[in-house]
């Protein structure tokens, strides 16, 4: 990959430019991307055992290397961790490893980090920019980014660990390439990088009503992390009011390097307390809250599709008519699309294959489901077609070939294909792959579980009563197992409206096999757990305390008996349940 740019050299016409002429001819970018990877890599050991024995080309890549997932990979990455610094996945050695949220397995991942990652972020990121900025230009404003950097640690052999926002922030080179992209962040870089995530969130809502005039943007990397924002801002608003007024800081405040930056910022402006109390009075259940707070904001900037999609609505009411512009989609494993299309709302975004970040395959959704296999359940390695085979209304699995070690990766995210942007696809984010609820011949995905939670959420709705976060279990302690969905609301429903909730969760699973099996007892009632306010928060902070950094949270939308902690968080916190009535 080309070195970067300099930032002084950064020119958007130019990203765009570049990006035209690298998805005009995808096909011969993937093929480079492919022979460049492995020559680069060719001393690995993992490679040179598939025996390539140099070659670069794609047929000969998927017909020596294996699809394979993290598990397959983790002896490896392992070996690398406690400090075997021989080419193992890679030629050069790999010195830094990102750990994944761990949201979807409970646990976070270790994965291979390099310096070439970080360039794919540095492109992704560019490019994204340059289109986003040319529908809404941003001129001399402040940005307030709900960016939480965890700490990085040192594994065993040595190397240096964190989540990959951790790692792209502390790379020295982030500063010069990345913030030029940004609008200027107004928290201070102690607050950013805070050992205390409630605190660090504290001072960003504190920031950002100090600079409300020249706010022009509100980000974070993921939508929930806004939600959860303006969610704290609706607790501690008149707390923060008085700091202004009194331009001292809280006491709930208590990291020194925190204190000395806040309080260069903070000045006694009873006027602006008063302004910001004023307009938190007038408002009506906080619609609109996030233009009144910052009057000459242009757009809210996250990732709002796939698991951040249930609370693009609570998102909306907190942005009244602000445009909600998605970011890209990328993994710990590498960033692979842009948001090239900011003006699309989140519900029609798609993202645009960037051919020359990695070496991209796609896995067609029908071949596995004929084959009845998950990523987990393979025995043959399912098919796969290049980036600019794809079909236009198709779904796949993506599989992907980075610059940091991982050869032929499922992702586990499924997409489909909307369209071409010159000879690359626009991706929809559709799920991710792996099944979150069957018991028998049920089959019920992430965004089965998100439509009937949608459809049941409308019933307390009417009742101006929202789900604030949900999550779901497989029981297979009664005979026969069954559904448990857990629900945190913002307020109390009656026992006969939570009830009817209960039914219309059972209802609306559509899924022939959940309705069969319901109906011939072999799936029992669903039940439905409401659970304490206060709960999600909980589940944050237990997967915060493994090491995840908030930045990069997705609540996790099923809990497998495995994960014990977190089904003893919830099942602590139970107030009420309900069972489904008999099936029909
Ligand atoms: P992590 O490696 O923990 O940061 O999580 C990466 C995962 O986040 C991906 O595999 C996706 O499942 C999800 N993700 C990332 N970007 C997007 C996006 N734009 N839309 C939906 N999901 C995304």
């Amino acid at each position: 990959m080309k070195m970067l740019e300099k930032v002084e050299e950064f020119n958007m016409d130019k990203v765009i430019d570049k990006f035209e002429e690298l998805t005009k001819d995808a096909e011969r970018v993937q093929r480079e991307t492919l022979r460049r990877i492995l020559e680069d890599n060719a001393s690995a050991e993992y490679l040179q055992n598939l025996g390539l024995h140099g070659r670069t080309d794609p047929e000969s890549f998927k017909a020596h290397v294996p699809l394979v997932t993290h598990k397959e990979l983790e002896p490896y990455i392992i070996r690398i961790i406690d400090g075997d610094a021989s080419s193992i996945l890679t030629g050069k050695p790999i010195t830094t490893v990102s750990l994944s949220s761990g949201t979807t397995q409970g646990k976070p991942k270790y994965l291979p980090w390099n310096d070439e990652l970080f360039e794919t972020s540095v492109h992704m990121n560019q490019t994204s920019f340059a289109f986003r900025n040319r529908e809404f230009p941003i001129k001399n404003g402040k940005a307030l980014s709900f960016i939480y950097s965890s700490k990085q640690f040192k594994t065993k052999g040595g190397l240096t660990a964190g989540t990959s926002t951790t790692n792209l922030f502390r790379h020295e080179k982030y500063k010069c390439t990345m913030k030029a992209l940004q609008s200027q962040c107004c928290s201070p870089d102690e607050v950013i990088f805070g050992p205390d995530f409630h605190q660090s969130l504290y001072c960003h809502l504190l920031c950002g009503l100090i600079f409300r005039e020249e706010v022009q943007l509100v980000s974070s990397t993921f939508a929930h992390s806004i939600v959860h924002a303006f969610r704290t801002f609706e607790q501690v608003w008149e707390e923060l009011c008085t700091d202004i007024r009194e331009g001292v800081l809280t006491g709930k405040i208590t990291v020194p390097s925190i204190r000395t930056a806040m309080s260069k910022l903070l000045k006694p402006n009873p006027e602006l307390a008063n302004l910001i109390e004023k307009k938190c009075m007038g408002l009506n259940n906080w619609y609109g809250l996030i233009p009144e707070l910052f009057p000459n904001i242009k757009y809210i900037h996250g990732i709002m599709t796939g698991s951040m999609e249930p609370y693009v609505k609570k998102l909306k009411h907190y942005a009244r008519e602000l445009p909600l512009v998605t970011a890209d989609y990328g993994a710990s494993e590498g960033c692979i699309a842009a948001n090239v299309n900011p003006k699309l709302p989140p519900e029609l975004a798609t993202y645009a294959v960037l051919p020359h970040l990695g070496y991209f395959e796609f896995i067609p959704l029908s071949e596995l489901e004929q084959t009845n296999c998950g990523p987990n359940f393979h025995r043959v390695d399912p098919h796969t077609v290049g980036l600019t085979e794809v079909k236009v209304g198709e779904e796949y699995e993506i599989v992907t070939t980075n610059p940091a070690g991982l050869y032929r990766y499922r992702l586990g995210d499924v997409f489909k294909v909307m369209g071409f942007h010159n000879s690359t696809p626009e991706l929809k984010f559709v799920r991710r792959s792996s099944l979150l609820l069957t018991i028998n011949i049920d089959k019920n995905t992430e965004n089965d579980l998100q439509l009937a939670v949608e459809a049941a959420a409308k019933l307390v709705a009417a009742e101006n009563l929202e789900v604030v976060d949900y999550t779901s279990h497989v029981d297979s302690s009664t005979e026969p197992g069954h559904y448990v969905i857990f629900w945190e609301m913002n307020g109390e429903a009656s026992e006969e409206l939570l009830g009817e909730c209960c039914n219309c969760l059972d209802k609306s699973f559509v899924d022939a096999g959940y309705i069969s099996s319901r109906k011939t007892s072999c799936i029992g009632p669903l039940e439905l757990r409401v659970v304490r306010s206060g709960t999600f928060q909980k589940i944050l902070e237990h997967f915060l305390g493994l090491g995840a950094a908030a930045s990069q949270y997705k609540t996790p939308r099923c809990v497998a008996a495995s994960h014990s902690k977190v089904l003893q968080i919830l099942s602590e916190d139970v107030v009420r349940s309900y069972l489904s009535s008999a099936f029909n």
